[in-house]
């Protein structure tokens, strides 16, 4: 099988079990966005991606996602979200390359981010991430820090807190990070009762190839998923 035929049927596949997840709690799919993870395929794989109809983009590193975006620029309806940590001095890169940045996670980082993009003149939608498992190998505020986080971000003019975002610990079995996502969700109601902070703080990004099913269900409003979409294909195609 060609590899455009391959990424066919894992798109679908995977569009597939997010309609099905979504159902199996009175959603419809539309309220579920797919940020298609391309930090481990090439442009001309991304583009496959955009020709089956994906248009929401997540990269991991600012410099991979730069010369994906050079390489793609003709790709109109494209959007590219940062997903990895974020070092505080690629803050301008950042701004200038992504429409979402899913990985805010101190309020240096956003003080840098809203300063970039004041001078851009634009407004930077940003989720604040969260370390919800509290394993020493993960990123993000610990749950009790995120309100405070989130505060600091409704202050800042020139970002719009969009929600908050997680990752999972890896478990064989999807259900045992259930939990996890259970918790993001109560945080993100515990913070739009506490702070008010407007309509468009309403997002979760949770949920990756191992559990992106689970998170729906749970409440996901983005799922970030690489390795399903890619599977079998020469990955240097
Ligand atoms: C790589 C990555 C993903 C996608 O993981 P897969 O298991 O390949 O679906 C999601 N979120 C983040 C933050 C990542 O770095």
């Amino acid at each position: 099988m060609d590899t455009m035929e391959r990424i066919r049927e894992n798109y679908e596949e995977v569009r597939a079990r997010m309609t099905d997840a979504a159902k199996r709690t009175g959603r419809t799919p539309e309220e579920v966005m797919l940020v298609a993870v391309t930090k481990t395929v090439t442009a001309d794989v991304a583009r496959m991606l955009y020709d089956l109809g994906q248009r929401v983009f997540g990269e991991n590193r600012v410099q991979e996602a730069q010369k994906k975006r050079n390489a793609l620029a003709e790709l109109k309806e494209a959007s590219w979200h940062m997903i990895g940590t974020l070092q505080t001095n690629k803050a301008k890169k950042a701004v200038q390359l992504f429409d979402v940045i899913h990985s805010v996670d101190r309020g240096h980082l956003a003080d840098a981010l809203e300063q970039q993009a004041a001078k851009l003149h634009r407004r930077m939608p940003v989720l604040v991430e969260v370390n919800v498992s509290g394993e020493a190998s993960k990123h993000g505020v610990a749950p009790e820090q995120a309100l405070q986080l989130v505060e600091s971000l409704l202050m800042q003019p020139h970002l719009e807190a969009w929600g908050l975002m997680t990752m999972a610990p890896i478990e064989p079995n999807p259900e045992s990070c259930r939990p996890y996502f259970a918790k993001l969700r109560e945080l993100l109601e515990s913070i739009k009762t506490r702070l008010t902070p407007g309509e468009s703080f309403r997002h979760l990004s949770m949920g990756m190839t191992q559990d992106y099913e689970v998170a729906i269900e749970e409440g996901a409003t983005m799922v970030r998923v690489g390795t399903a979409l890619f599977r079998g294909i020469d990955r240097n195609a």
